[in-house]
């Protein structure tokens, strides 16, 4: 749900695949603002509540998932109260989707491109945040977050401890790129 959610934002990219040019403009904008983050956020949680596609994905999925997967599957079948579910599923999605705004804020121009601005106010303020730490298309972030994926993969009773050491490792990375680059002065 987090996982999923976490991407909603990036909706407003989708129309650039058909004209750059004409659609350019809405890209962070529309679909990372907090009335989209808000709406859709309330969207699928309910959506969640009602028709429980997380619990029956784990179902169609139960020969490949892990038993933890299938405690999901059974606490939903329980009577639940729909408007807490929903709301808990909703807030969720809701902080899953405030954290993609960070993260687009750091990464952003290099080889050419502009800055592309979030504007988490819009369409009400049009106030822009930027703090392009790496460019576009920089792998570092991937690496970094793989590599702890598989470590917490491989040492399952160390999750936190390698956790915070992938996120640690991350902000040093971009702290040291930001310096590099120019974009950071401490
Ligand atoms: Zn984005």
């Amino acid at each position: 749900m987090a996982g999923i959610a976490s991407n909603i934002p990036d909706w407003d990219g989708i129309p650039m695949l058909f004209d750059m040019q004409r659609f350019e403009s809405g890209h962070r904008v529309w679909g990372h603002c907090l009335l989209s983050i808000i709406l859709t956020s309330v969207l699928i949680g309910f959506m969640q509540i009602r028709w429980d596609w997380i619990g029956r994905g784990a179902n169609r999925l139960q020969s490949v998932l892990p038993q933890a997967a299938m405690v999901v599957a059974q606490h939903e079948k329980k009577e639940t109260d729909w408007f807490m579910g929903g709301l808990v599923f909703a807030l969720i999605g809701m902080c899953a989707q405030l954290l993609h705004l960070p993260c687009d804020m750091v990464v952003s121009g290099g080889s050419g491109l502009s800055d592309w601005a979030v504007q988490p106010l819009w369409p009400f303020f049009n106030s822009a945040y930027v703090y392009p730490l790496i460019p576009w298309g920089d792998i570092g972030p991937t690496v970094i977050l793989m590599a702890g994926i598989i470590a917490i993969a491989k040492r399952k009773n160390h999750i936190s401890q390698i956790a915070g050491l992938t996120i640690g490792t991350l902000n040093g990375y971009l702290v040291v790129c930001g310096l590099i680059r120019g974009t950071l002065s401490l």
